[in-house]
């Protein structure tokens, strides 16, 4: 039996406990939790607060070898000329070792489990060999609709390889402005079939005029690079999706929903959301919306709404690094009033619900094997992190 304690430790499940405790087994699985008392010997104390292992609800890995090429604040057009011009601008074995770092590195500090993009295999291997638990989506685009059974037939040989390597992997639709409304369709019931969606939703407001009203930074570069464009709706860009999976199957979906940045969202397309379907997960990348757009999502909104926050990395082209740490302290500094606890359960829990792993990990329930880690240099007095802090995985 091993126990570890600190100034605060926040189960999730339950409210933060001041000197609190976790015993666990050998294999890090929680016995129990409670507030240390004087007289409780051979245990290991660390300043700072423990909380569960991070679940990281939005990363493409295989992007780790852009760090630092990106320029920032160029909007949604800008950063996609940018990816197409350097996206294989490193060698394969260059690529593949920049991903095995970072893995290492979100490993460390303290990320137990990924829902990763995959574009390529590059990541596969790496990911079996982790200690992390990765979902892996097969992400697919493709603006022209004659192209949707190739590419359909490409994924599926992509997810078949993840298979074939063990990884749980599905395949998902990556967003409204990079795919004919056929693909979006198509993909979306390869990933439904698998009960699982990863969709980058109202990332910007280019992408809502695009969708909408065909107007904007973004329909003009589409305009000038000669690619097909799926018809102005009049509606927010959730709308659209929801018009394109609904020829899947009939509502109420209950299949995972992974939305990912929804900068631009409102009211309207939660409202009409949520009327059909039952298991959302909204993805919030702060550091990463806030690198290309200059934005950030209307937290304040969702949480108004009781939506199921979520937080992720996104990836090293958007983003100067993957830290869970530095994306929390991102969202404090600019929502300086909501809980240091409500945000760590969008950062543990929420995520394993999002997985469907939550009987594992997510938060500091006896029976769970969550992993634990040490964000230092808090302030106490108002329970928020420093610009000092780290996290630091200790099991
Ligand atoms: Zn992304």
């Amino acid at each position: 039996m091993r126990r570890v304690a600190a100034n605060y430790i926040f189960p999730i499940d339950s409210a933060p406990i001041r000197n609190g405790y976790i015993e666990l087994d050998e294999q890090g699985t929680i016995l129990k939790i409670g507030e240390l008392t004087s007289e409780m010997s051979s245990t290991e104390y660390y300043n700072g607060i423990l909380c569960p292992g991070f679940i990281n609800s939005h990363c493409h890995i295989e992007l780790s070898s852009l760090q630092g090429k990106f320029e920032k604040g160029t909007g949604m057009s800008g950063f996609i000329n940018q990816i197409n011009a350097l996206r294989e601008s490193a060698p394969k074995e260059v690529r593949i070792e920049c991903i095995a770092q970072q893995f290492e590195k979100l490993y460390n500090e303290g990320v137990s489990a990924m829902a990763d993009i995959s574009n390529c295999d590059e990541s596969f291997q790496i990911k079996k060999e982790s200690p992390i638990y990765t979902r892996t989506f097969i992400e697919v685009f493709g603006t022209e609709p004659d192209d949707v059974e190739n590419v359909i037939t490409d994924a599926k040989r992509l997810l078949d390889k993840a298979e074939e390597i063990g990884l749980d992997a599905s395949i998902t639709p990556h967003s409204p402005y990079t795919m004919s409304p056929e693909l979006l369709t198509a993909a979306s019931a390869q990933g439904l079939s698998k009960g699982y969606i990863s969709y980058h939703n109202q990332e910007s407001q280019e992408e809502e005029d695009m969708i909408c009203r065909h107007s904007g930074a973004l329909y003009e570069n589409y305009i000038q690079r000669g690619l097909s464009v799926p018809p102005a709706t009049g509606k927010p860009a959730l709308l659209h999706f929801i018009d394109r999976i609904s020829k899947v199957h009939s509502a109420p979906f209950n299949e995972n929903i992974l939305l990912i940045h929804n900068c631009a969202t409102n009211q309207e397309s939660i409202d009409a959301i949520k009327s059909v379907a039952t298991n959302l997960f909204w993805v919030t990348c702060p550091l990463s919306n806030i690198f290309i757009h200059n934005t950030l999502a209307p937290l304040q909104l969702f949480r108004k709404n009781s939506l199921k926050i979520l937080v992720g990395t996104d990836s090293l082209s958007s983003n100067d690094i993957l830290s869970m740490v530095e994306e929390i302290k991102c969202i404090q500094n600019h929502f300086p009033e909501i809980p240091l606890a409500e945000i760590l359960q969008w950062c543990t829990l929420n995520g394993a619900e999002a997985l469907s792993i939550e009987n594992v990990l997510g938060s500091f329930t006896p029976g769970k094997r969550p992993g634990i880690v040490l964000i230092d240099n808090i302030d106490f007095e108002n329970m928020k992190l420093t610009d000092q802090s780290h996290s630091k995985r200790i099991i």
